[in-house]
């Protein structure tokens, strides 16, 4: 059984070698009288929240990651073998899963099962129909508070995330922005992804300036996926009654970054909501998501950008890449197609 496992806790931002290969052994049968159930893992996800396990801080909403044990994360896997009357062998399933070819999985507190659907990629259940799909919608239907016609700002913008906000936004009527890292990421904001503009960050001296150049009458609502100067900068652009939804600061995931903000002053005379969340606060509503996603996405009028590499020995790369911008789209990682 291949495995990518941590190979010590990390310290600023995440390299290759902080991660290795690993054989390990496992028994191609789920234990009688264990409730579990093993898996062949098909799909696994790379998501910047992962770095957060990676450091031994046991002060934050997830716990860290077991040094040497194969990393966990989200996956679509399919059952081979089952102790567990509610998960038979060829159910495919969507959840928290390891990075290795075959899991054992006792915990179902955090897995679903998904019905293959030949107008669907089973990957969607990482991404668009997955975890970071629905924090997109939940971070803009029940953070940002949209009207129709209000103007949206979105950063890291062709991710995972950033990518469905935007076009939730554009479905609800607004006028929506978004920033990414490279021209590349730009062209797809508006060739592919229907952003009205878009905009490479790293090409901009003035992140202020820039802000006011699509925003001359200021922003409604900033989708805030990076934190650090984008944040600093969206705050001064706010308009009156303004939301900001912070749903990431991926900027700051190596923790070393010195980047403060200076314009939270900013907050009290524009009267501005500003509100962290997290995606599983708001499970109840996951079929709503699903239902209203699958079906605009079946009437294409929502599509889905994602990276694919292949093979779980390019994981560790994938993953890291996420922290410079390598990823274009969704980061997937294909173990096995079937
Ligand atoms: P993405 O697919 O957007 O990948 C990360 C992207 O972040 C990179 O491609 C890069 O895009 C951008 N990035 C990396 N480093 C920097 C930097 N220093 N400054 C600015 N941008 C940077 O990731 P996701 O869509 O999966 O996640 C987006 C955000 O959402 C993250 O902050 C994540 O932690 C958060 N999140 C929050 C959840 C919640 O419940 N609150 C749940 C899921 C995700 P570019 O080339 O454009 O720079």
């Amino acid at each position: 059984n291949k495995q990518v496992v941590l190979k010590r806790y990390v310290e600023g931002a995440p390299k290759v070698t902080d991660m290795e290969m690993k054989i390990g052994k496992i028994e191609l049968k789920a234990p009688k009288g264990s409730g579990a159930f093993l898996v062949k893992n098909l799909y696994l996800s790379c998501d910047p929240y992962m770095r957060g396990r990676m450091r031994n801080f046991h002060g934050s909403y997830i716990p860290p990651f077991l040094p040497a044990q194969p990393i966990e994360g989200f996956g679509v896997a399919k059952v081979l073998d089952s102790d567990n009357p509610n998960f038979k062998p060829g159910d495919f399933i969507s959840g928290i899963t390891g990075w290795e070819e075959y899991s054992l999985i006792h915990d179902t507190s955090q897995l679903r099962k998904i019905q293959p659907d030949d107008s669907i990629p089973l990957s969607y259940h990482v991404g668009l129909l997955g975890m970071p799909g629905f924090t997109a919608y939940v971070g803009f239907y029940e953070i940002c508070s949209p009207e129709k016609g209000e103007h949206v700002f979105v950063s890291a913008a062709s991710g995972a995330v950033g990518q469905l906000v935007g076009q939730l936004a554009k479905l609800h009527g607004c006028y929506v922005v978004g920033s990414a890292g490279s021209s590349q990421k730009v062209d797809l904001l508006k060739n592919k992804l229907g952003f009205d503009e878009a905009f490479n960050y790293k090409e901009e001296a003035d992140l202020d300036a820039a802000l006011k150049r699509y925003f001359p009458q200021g922003i409604d609502i900033y989708f805030d996926n990076v934190g650090g100067d984008m944040l600093d900068a969206a705050l001064l652009n706010m308009r009156d009654h303004g939301r900001i939804a912070v749903c990431g600061m991926v900027s700051l995931h190596s923790f070393s970054d010195p980047n403060g903000i200076h314009n939270l002053f900013c907050l009290v005379p524009k009267r501005i909501k500003m509100q962290g969340f997290l995606q599983s606060d708001y499970l109840h509503k996951f079929p709503l998501f699903l239902e209203h996603v699958t079906e605009n996405y079946k009437q294409g009028k929502i599509v889905y950008i994602e990276d694919m590499n292949e093979g779980l020995e390019n994981a560790p790369a994938a993953f890291v890449g996420l922290f410079s911008g390598k990823n274009i789209g969704k980061q997937v990682i294909c173990v096995a197609r079937e």
